[in-house]
């Protein structure tokens, strides 16, 4: 009886419950062997688990304010820094309200700015990821901010009443498109 009891206590309990189990028992020294594996079979998925995380994000997202410039251009007036002419128009900036420049990545999104004037000649709200070691960020949203308000950009064909990043000709019925903005709160 009293080793029934022992071998139901060291099955669902623990090592230490083995003492009282003297003298040696076979079947009770197999459960208490089970019961380790299982332990350390638990332990290891956990620490697994905890490998498994998910690893940092790469980016962080920001909001820049300011206006969008060519980054030699910005150099020059700002430190009288030459750029050779060929590098002029190589790369655009983000110089914010406080004249700190950040490059763009230029993707679609980012050339949209060198492809059409109006973009650079407007205050706008750029959301961005700033990727890790990367002094360059990446246009995910832009935003006039005009004396009426806050306006979220883009470009519109009303024939095929679709939306694109940058001005071309449709990309459905290759008509022309228009500069959409719309009041975002
Ligand atoms: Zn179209």
């Amino acid at each position: 009886m009293q080793n029934a009891d022992c071998r139901v206590q060291n099955g669902e309990q623990t090592v230490a419950a083995l003492a009282p189990c003297a003298p040696f028992n076979l079947q009770s020294a197999i459960h208490n062997l089970q019961f380790i594996v299982l332990l350390a079979a638990a332990l290891l998925a956990a620490s697994s688990r905890a490998e498994d995380k998910p690893a940092p994000p790469k980016f962080t997202k920001e909001t820049l304010r300011g206006r969008v410039v060519f980054l030699a251009e910005a150099l020059e007036k700002k430190y009288g820094v030459k750029s050779v002419t060929e590098a002029k128009q190589a790369a655009l900036a983000l110089q914010d309200d406080a004249g700190k420049l950040h490059p763009l990545v230029e993707d679609i999104r980012g050339r949209a700015f060198r492809v059409d004037k109006r973009l650079r000649d407007i205050q706008v709200e750029l959301l961005v990821r700033r990727y890790v070691d990367s002094p360059a960020v990446q246009i995910i949203g832009v935003y006039e901010l005009a004396k009426d308000g806050r306006f979220e950009i883009d470009y519109w064909c009303s024939v095929c009443a679709i939306a694109m990043y940058e001005l071309k000709e449709c990309e459905c019925c290759q008509g022309e498109i228009e500069l959409r903005k719309r009041k975002s709160p």
